[in-house]
């Protein structure tokens, strides 16, 4: 490990202060990868200013809505009754991840921006153009049954690994940032980038803006919501697809539907196509299977990964399936 110097901050304020517009600093949230990635220098950070004593309040809105602190645990955020009772894809998705000492060690703001599981990227001997731009990208020809099915580019083929942002994908979460600029409210579904030919730029956020908060709005049918992780053991793996979804059906006709997909792209993949070819449509296995051929047309596997096509078209027509079930 480099060395580093250390601080911690007492609030938005001074993190920022601490960590200045330069790149050299990083907040540090739980540490779960953060640290893991210095261990193995891949992050060399010159600073790191510690973030995971500021607001951990969920403050559940009479509006309906939900604002939770970036420093808030996983655990916190997903044992939350209102969470669980307003948005119950949100804490299943967040259960689906990592471990139960993990989930309570990793803060919300770090989830979002926790980096990809790529094999090729942690280790040192291979090419990356994430960890080294311009070097190549071994996984194209290599081992990448987990890597992306869309939205992928010559330059990387690698996913976003969090649960937990897939669900706030398709709840229109809206991200809260402060920085050296000042303060500003993101969609979360337009914080990630795809990786294009800069695939080491993973974000819009500018050097030294610190993830504050996470709003959730309010959505009269997000208690109709469904998260499912496909992986290849039962836990303690990330998702080879995930889908999150949340379903508003009356009279067998679908009167509004959202849908993100995980464990698919370089970020979590809000199914805008899908959404769009259900809207007023009858709720039954045909809508759902067109739609999610209508959000996989543009999809492209490669040799050990083309089965994720698939597999995330059976798991869009299964979770769509089970909400409207529970709906009728
Ligand atoms: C063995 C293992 C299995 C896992 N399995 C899963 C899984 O199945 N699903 C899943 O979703 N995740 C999984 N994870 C990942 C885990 O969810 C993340 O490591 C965790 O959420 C990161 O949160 P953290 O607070 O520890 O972030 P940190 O490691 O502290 O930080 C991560 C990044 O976020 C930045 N950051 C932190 N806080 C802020 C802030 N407030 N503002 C701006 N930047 C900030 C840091 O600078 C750093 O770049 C797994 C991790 C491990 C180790
Ligand atoms: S897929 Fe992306 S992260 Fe993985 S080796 Fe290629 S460039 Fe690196």
């Amino acid at each position: 490990m480099n060395p580093f110097a250390y601080h911690r901050a007492s609030d938005a304020r001074s993190a920022i202060a601490l960590a200045g517009p330069a790149a050299g600093a990083k907040y540090l949230g739980g540490g779960t990868n953060l640290v893991d990635l210095m261990r193995e220098t891949i992050e060399r950070p010159s600073t790191l200013v510690d973030v995971s004593g500021l607001s951990k309040n969920i403050e559940a809105r009479a509006d309906g809505s939900v604002l939770i602190g970036a420093a808030a645990s996983n655990s916190a955020v997903a044992l939350h009754p209102a969470i669980r009772e307003r948005f119950p894809v949100l804490a299943r998705a967040i259960l689906a991840g990592a471990s139960g000492q993990i989930r309570n060690m990793a803060t919300v703001g770090g989830n979002i921006l926790q980096r990809t599981r790529c094999h090729y990227f942690y280790d040192q001997s291979t090419r990356c153009n994430k960890r080294e731009p311009g070097s190549g990208c071994d996984a194209v020809e290599g081992f990448h049954r987990m890597h992306a099915v869309l939205g992928t580019s010559p330059s990387c083929i690698a996913t976003h690994p969090s649960d937990m942002c897939v669900a706030l994908a398709a709840l229109d979460a809206l991200v809260h940032l402060s920085g050296p600029q000042g303060d500003r409210v993101l969609p979360l579904a337009e914080l990630h980038r795809l990786p294009g030919d800069t695939p080491q730029i993973e974000h819009v956020l500018s050097p030294g803006e610190l993830i504050v908060a996470v709003e959730v709005p309010a959505l009269a049918f997000g208690a109709r919501s469904a998260y499912r992780k496909v992986r290849d053991r039962a836990s303690y793996a990330f998702a080879l697809v995930s889908v999150a979804a949340a379903l508003d059906v009356e009279q067998g006709r679908i009167q509004a539907v959202r849908i993100a997909l995980g464990g698919v792209a370089h970020k979590p993949w809000r199914a805008h196509q899908a959404e769009a070819a259900l809207q007023g449509a009858v709720a039954d296995e045909a809508a759902f299977l067109a739609a999610a051929n209508a959000e996989l047309a543009d999809a492209v596997g490669l040799r050990d990964n083309a089965f994720k096509i698939e597999l995330a078209r059976r798991t869009m027509v299964a979770v769509l399936g089970q909400l409207a079930k529970e709906a009728a």
